[in-house]
């Protein structure tokens, strides 16, 4: 049985949750930057905590933008095979939703990379589309600075590199970066696929909330090695020393051919705007 949904109603989910996302960080993240406090031995780095969740509850209550960088607008929907769109082109309904979150939020957009002409309302916001079971759309939206985004690496390394190898570019990726990525950083590892996939990998799993392991025993080992070691490296809040690198390290995995170890970084910040809805 086909269900039918109106793009309006897509344009309207899109424009509340980027909006809310602006001013109000994930309760999973938050949760987290609390929880580790008590375990960053840097006074300094105590206090840069205390600080992004001072400044996490100020934007909240006074419904402003947790950073001044509000990023560039991505959408991930998953549609069930028997959903409609009705009443026009979902593409440009959520075009128009990203433009009026925008309206009161920083425009961060060039519309060519060479060109470097300001679009003026954020558009284009980039969308990635994913068919799955059902009459349901999951919209996901993330609103994504590029501090993080810039630090974010890809190798499409030969097998023979190993776990050691991948343990090895990520921690790397994370040293490279230092204060750059606002930390404490989240970390999405893309590993698999294709040159193309494997960097959406990398981005998917940046969706994971905190807390959550990966399913299979083996990678979500991984992530708990990934972990600790990038918490070695002294790098802290903000960069300015401690323990308190990143908060969680999610992995997507994918099939591969047998020539290739294909890796991606992708990193989001101490401002990681995401919000989800079903509809
Ligand atoms: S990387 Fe994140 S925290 Fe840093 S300036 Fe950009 S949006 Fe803000």
């Amino acid at each position: 049985m086909i269900r039918e949904i109106p793009v309006t109603r897509i344009q309207t989910a899109v424009e509340t949750l980027l909006t809310e996302a602006a001013y109000r960080l994930p309760a999973d993240y938050l949760a987290a930057l609390e929880a580790s406090a008590p375990a960053e031995p840097s006074p300094v780095g105590r206090q840069v905590i205390d600080l992004l969740l001072e400044n996490s509850a100020y934007a909240q209550a006074e419904q402003i933008p947790t950073c001044q960088d509000t990023g560039m607008a991505m959408l991930f929907l998953e549609v069930g095979q028997d959903v409609h769109f009705t009443g026009g082109d979902v593409n440009a309904a959520i075009q128009d939703g990203v433009r009026a979150a925008y309206a009161g939020l920083r425009k961060s957009v060039v519309g060519d990379p060479i060109q470097r002409i300001n679009t003026g309302d954020n558009t284009p916001g980039l969308i990635h589309y994913e068919i799955v079971p059902g009459d349901r759309v999951t919209l996901t939206a993330l609103q994504k600075g590029f501090g993080a985004e810039l630090m974010s690496r890809l190798q499409m390394f030969p097998p023979s590199v190993g776990v050691e190898g991948v343990v090895r570019f990520v921690v790397e990726t994370i040293e490279l970066a230092g204060p750059n990525a606002c930390p404490p950083v989240i970390v999405g590892v893309g590993l698999g696929g294709s040159f193309d996939t494997v960097a959406h990998l990398a981005k998917k799993a940046l969706l994971r909330p905190i807390g959550s392991t990966h399913p299979t025993p083996h990678l979500a080992a991984l992530e708990a090695d990934l972990l600790a070691a990038i918490n070695r490296t002294g790098i802290g809040p903000q960069g300015l020393g401690g323990r308190v690198t990143a908060l969680a390290v999610h992995i997507e995995a994918g099939a591969t051919h047998i020539g290739a170890l294909p890796v991606a970084v992708n990193l989001n910040c101490s401002a990681p705007r995401r919000a989800s809805i079903e509809i």
